[in-house]
């Protein structure tokens, strides 16, 4: 049986199958509700529930707090409906975002590729082409795991017969475990998407005349790939720099093709910098962290740009603070962080206190 479920203050009425979250009708009706880790462990999703009875699911007590629970408030990404329901969400107006729907998509893996020793390259061939935005990540289901894990997508749209993860393995991680342990090619593998809210500002870009800044950690090298390769492909003249960071030489993926792409499009700069490479060893590149890199490279002074960060959320933090640092503004920096459930966990709520 379903229920309607009216979100405001859009006035928006949409059907909610049983069982199904608010969040998964929302973004299946191409309607963006704020969210992150999609386990009810982050409290990005909280909402008002103004009319109706809800179920709050897997809710986590520290995400969503007693006290909120009676004071009417949920977690989108768990909490189901158990009548019709009427909830006020902030909805943010983006005249970049396509408000894609999100729809299930299966195909086969039609390559793997040892990128480096901890990140994979999974290439799949999709039965029917997925519509996405440069920066938009998919969730892959992982056999005997409820929840699906969140990988973005590392090629350009243009391809979008095929798409390509980069996956990065987790100590511990069962998804990232299964990817690097037991998926193959010639595997059936069925996804969904796409999600998210990364993706290129170009209008902003165009009014202000900004060029486009991207940082990059390890596997967060995913997203930025692909809005370098959809800009460049459609001949985008502004000035595009990326500062990818890896450990190592042998953590260092996609380097060759980046210098190339660098020597071909004269708007086009890349930076790679290593954290952790040996002294001493023949790397005559940049040394240090992404933001360091960054810094160095701007000269501490990132204005006329707009940013774009992708990575574990400590690199993050630490390039928003040198990006602010150097003169750019918060809205004119946006971030995918890679939160696992690890992550994800840790954030609580602000009553709990840090010892
Ligand atoms: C929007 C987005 C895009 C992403 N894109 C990419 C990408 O392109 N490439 C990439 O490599 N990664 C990406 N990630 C990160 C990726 O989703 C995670 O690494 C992945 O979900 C981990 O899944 P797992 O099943 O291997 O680990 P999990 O089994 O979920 O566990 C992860 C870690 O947390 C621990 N853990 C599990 N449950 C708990 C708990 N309840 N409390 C405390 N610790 C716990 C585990 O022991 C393990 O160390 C992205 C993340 C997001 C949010």
């Amino acid at each position: 049986m379903s229920h309607q479920l009216t979100i405001e203050p859009l006035g928006q009425t949409i059907e909610v199958e049983e069982g199904q979250t608010i969040l998964d009708a929302a973004l299946r009706a191409g309607i963006y509700l704020p969210h992150a880790c999609c386990h009810g462990l982050c409290a990005t999703c909280k909402i008002q529930v103004a009319d109706g009875e809800i179920d709050h699911g897997d809710a986590s007590n520290f995400a969503l707090m007693d006290y909120e629970r009676e004071e009417g408030l949920c977690l989108a990404c768990c909490a189901t409906l158990e009548s019709d329901v009427v909830i006020e969400a902030e909805i943010e107006e983006e005249p970049d975002a396509l408000n894609l729907l999100v729809e299930d998509y299966a195909g086969v893996v039609s390559r793997i590729e040892e990128l480096t020793p901890t990140i994979r390259g999974v290439w799949i061939a999709l039965d029917r082409p997925l519509v996405f935005q440069a920066g938009q990540y998919v969730r892959l289901q992982i056999p005997g795991e409820a929840s699906p894990r969140a990988f973005s997508i590392a090629s350009a749209p243009g391809l979008a017969g095929e798409i390509e993860l980069n996956v990065r393995r987790v100590p511990g991680g069962k998804g990232t475990g299964w990817v690097h342990g037991q998926l193959k090619a010639g595997d059936r593998v069925q996804l969904l998407g796409p999600y998210g809210r990364f993706f290129l500002r170009q209008s902003a870009h165009d009014a202000e005349g900004l060029g486009y800044l991207f940082l990059a950690g390890g596997s967060g090298l995913s997203s930025p790939r692909s809005m370098v390769l959809d800009l460049l492909a459609a001949g985008c003249e502004r000035p595009i720099t990326l500062v990818n960071g890896a450990r190592s030489r042998e953590e260092l993926y996609h380097h060759d093709a980046f210098v190339q792409l660098a020597a071909e499009h004269p708007n086009f700069t890349y930076v790679a910098a290593l954290s952790d490479e040996p002294e001493g060893s023949d790397w005559a590149g940049a040394r240090g962290f992404v933001h360091e890199a960054a810094k160095a490279h701007f000269n501490n002074d990132f204005r006329g740009h707009k940013a774009y960060l992708c990575g574990p959320p400590l690199m993050i933090d630490a390039c928003i603070t040198t990006l602010m640092q150097g003169r750019l503004f918060e809205r004119d920096i946006y971030t995918e962080k890679f939160i696992s459930a690890a992550d994800a966990q840790q954030v609580r709520s602000p009553l709990f206190r840090k010892i």
